[in-house]
């Protein structure tokens, strides 16, 4: 198994992160700065100071979206032990000798970081219209964060990515599985 540090406990959530995760903090903070730069026209320093700022907020948002995982996990009774950090992303951490659990659980489980995704991508939206008059660098770190829950978090995580294993994979994998299912029971 790869490397495992311990970062702290939200809850009962053991929150864990492999070096992977300093090299994506670095490479975003780098990305969201350049986008500073190019599409918010910052002066180098605000971009810098911005960049930072949307990069913790992407964590945050990866956290939110694991916590939204987690209280669908715990709705259904199969509970998350943790959440593991690695590149600029996350993934939820179950018990390894979990039985079988039926396919809706698992979907259930697997819309809950989407569902909890898209409400903090609506108040980020909010706080980007309200802040707008503040200044570009506001507006930068507000919309950037956003965007984020929105295209990465949201909508993104529920596309079955062949190369990632996605929420949204995990809910086609499940669907696929329900539908054989029931074509059995039928025939
Ligand atoms: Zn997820």
């Amino acid at each position: 198994m790869k490397e495992r540090h311990m970062m702290g406990k939200i809850g009962d959530l053991h929150v864990t992160a492999d070096r992977s995760a300093a090299g994506g903090f670095l490479l975003l903070w780098a990305v969201f700065s350049l986008l500073g730069r190019g599409l918010y026209h910052l002066r180098p320093r605000a971009a810098i100071t911005g960049g930072l700022l949307a990069t913790g907020l992407h964590f945050l948002s990866e956290l939110w979206h694991q916590m939204g995982h987690a209280r669908a996990a715990e709705h259904t009774g199969f509970p998350m032990t943790g959440i593991h950090l690695w590149g600029m992303l996350g993934t939820s951490i179950y018990p390894p000798d979990e039985p079988e659990l039926p396919d809706e659980l698992h979907i259930e489980r697997a819309l809950g970081g989407p569902r909890a995704s898209a409400g903090l991508a609506l108040a980020a939206m909010l706080v980007a219209f309200i802040v707008r008059p503040v200044g570009r660098t506001a507006l930068m770190v507000a919309s950037l964060f956003a965007l984020d829950n929105l295209f990465i978090f949201s909508a993104g995580a529920l596309l079955p990515l062949p190369f990632l294993e996605t929420d949204g994979a995990i809910i086609q994998r499940y669907r696929q599985a329900y539908r054989k299912r029931m074509v059995v029971i039928q025939e």
